[in-house]
C-alpha cells in the first residue's frame, strides 16, 4: 500500500477518506534532526520552525508518496499551501478546507469538503471510495482510538515513560491501521502488567503546541515529570472521542471532527479550557505544563487566557517557550526543577 501524506496542525484532516481509498494516511511530522535549509528558501523568516521542518521533509520524501493533502490549520501555515503547490513534486496535492467554526453550518461545509476530497482522489487514482470502504475505515479508526485510550489510561497508574506513549500515538498517525491495531493490542496487554507509577515522579497535564519529537518527552521524564493527560493532536485530541458508526459516514465524520478537543487556532478558548479542566477532574495532577514552540503565535497568544483560567481553579502551572530542537535545553531544565520544588 502506498502512502498519502498529509499536513495537519491539529486533527482536522479526515484520514479515513485516505484509508477508504486503499492508501495509508501518513501524517507529516517534520524532521527535527535535519537542518531546515531546503524549506527556508521558500518560506518567510517568521514561519514557525515546525512548519519549515515539515516542508523540508516533504521536499525530500514526496517522490515516495502517492500524494499530499494539506489541511487548513493555523493562521501561520494556511497560505503555505500555495508555496507547496509551486515547489513540491507530487502527482496529487489537495487543500482540505476544514472550517474554523463548529456549528451546524460548519458541519454542512465539512461534508461538502469531504465530498470534494473524495471526488479529487477518485478522479486522480481511478479508485472508488464507497460507503462500504468508508464504514470499514471508520471502524478501523475507532479501534485505533479505543486502544490508544486504553494505553493512555495506564499513564497515571503504571510505569509508562512519556516516550512510550508518544511513540504509540505517532505510530497510529503514520502507519497502516491494520498493522497499528495489531501492535496496539499487544501493547495494551503488556502495559497492564507494568510496575505501578514510580515514586518520585510527578503527574502532569501537558498543553500547548504539538510536541512532534520524542526527545522532548524524554526531557520531561528526565526532569521527573510524567505526562498523564494532554490535549495535543499527537495525543488525546486524536482519540478523545469515537466516530459514530451508525450514521451516514460523511455526516459522522463531520460531526466527529468538529466535536473533538480543538486547537488554539480553531475554537473558542472556553471549549479548550473545559476539556483541560475535565481532564484534571478525571485524573488528578501535581501540575500543568503549558508550552509553546518559538514563533507559534496561536498557542503563545491563547496561553495567557487559558493559563489564567487553569490557575484560577487552583492548578499549579508553568509556561515554557521552547526551541524546535532535539538537544537538551538547560534553561528549561532549571526552570522545571525549580517549579517542581514548589509543588
Ligand atoms: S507549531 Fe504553532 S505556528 Fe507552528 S504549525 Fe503548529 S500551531 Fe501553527
Amino acid at each position: 500500500m502506498k502512502k498519502i501524506a498529509y499536513f495537519d496542525t491539529s486533527h482536522d484532516m479526515p484520514e479515513e477518506i485516505i484509508s477508504a481509498a486503499g492508501f495509508i494516511p501518513y501524517r507529516i511530522l517534520g524532521q527535527v534532526h535535519e537542518p531546515a535549509g531546503p524549506a527556508d528558501q521558500y518560506l518567510p523568516e517568521y514561519s514557525c520552525p515546525f512548519a519549515c521542518s515539515c516542508l523540508t521533509e516533504v521536499l525530500q520524501a514526496s517522490d515516495s508518496w502517492a500524494g499530499i493533502v494539506f489541511a487548513n490549520g493555523c493562521d501561520t501555515t494556511s497560505r503555505h499551501f500555495e508555496i507547496w503547490k509551486l515547489h513540491v513534486n507530487t502527482p496529487f496535492i489537495h487543500w482540505f478546507n476544514s472550517p474554523v467554526e463548529d456549528g451546524q453550518s460548519a458541519v454542512k461545509f465539512f461534508v461538502e469538503e469531504l465530498r470534494r476530497l473524495i471526488a479529487h482522489i477518485e478522479e486522480c487514482y481511478s479508485q472508488e471510495i464507497s460507503t462500504t470502504t468508508l464504514r470499514r475505515a471508520i471502524s478501523d479508526a475507532n479501534e485505533v482510538k479505543f486502544l490508544l485510550g486504553r494505553l493512555s489510561s495506564y499513564r497515571a497508574v503504571k510505569d509508562i515513560s512519556n516516550r512510550e506513549y508518544f511513540e504509540a500515538v505517532k505510530k497510529a498517525l503514520q502507519g497502516s491501521k491494520s498493522q497499528v491495531i495489531r501492535e496496539l493490542r499487544e501493547m495494551v496487554a503488556a502495559w497492564a502488567y507494568r510496575p505501578v507509577f514510580p515514586e518520585g515522579k510527578k503527574r502532569f497535564l501537558l498543553t500547548g503546541s504539538d510536541v512532534t519529537y520524542g526527545e522532548w518527552m524524554d526531557f520531561l521524564d528526565e526532569c521527573g515529570i510524567r505526562v498523564v493527560r494532554d490535549d495535543l493532536s499527537l495525543g488525546e485530541r486524536y482519540f478523545a472521542r469515537l466516530i459514530p458508526e451508525n450514521a451516514d459516514p460523511l455526516e459522522a465524520l463531520a460531526s466527529y471532527y468538529l466535536s473533538i478537543p480543538r486547537p488554539a487556532a480553531k475554537t473558542s478558548i472556553a471549549r479548550r479550557v473545559d476539556y483541560l479542566l475535565q481532564a484534571v477532574r478525571q485524573t488528578p495532577v501535581d501540575g500543568v505544563i503549558s508550552q509553546n514552540l518559538k514563533f507559534c503565535e496561536p498557542y503563545a497568544q491563547e496561553s495567557v487566557t487559558v493559563n489564567r483560567a487553569l490557575k484560577d481553579q487552583g492548578l499549579k502551572l508553568i509556561h515554557l517557550e521552547r526551541e524546535y530542537t532535539a538537544a537538551p535545553d538547560q534553561q528549561a531544565v532549571d526552570k522545571l526543577h525549580a517549579f517542581i520544588e514548589t509543588l
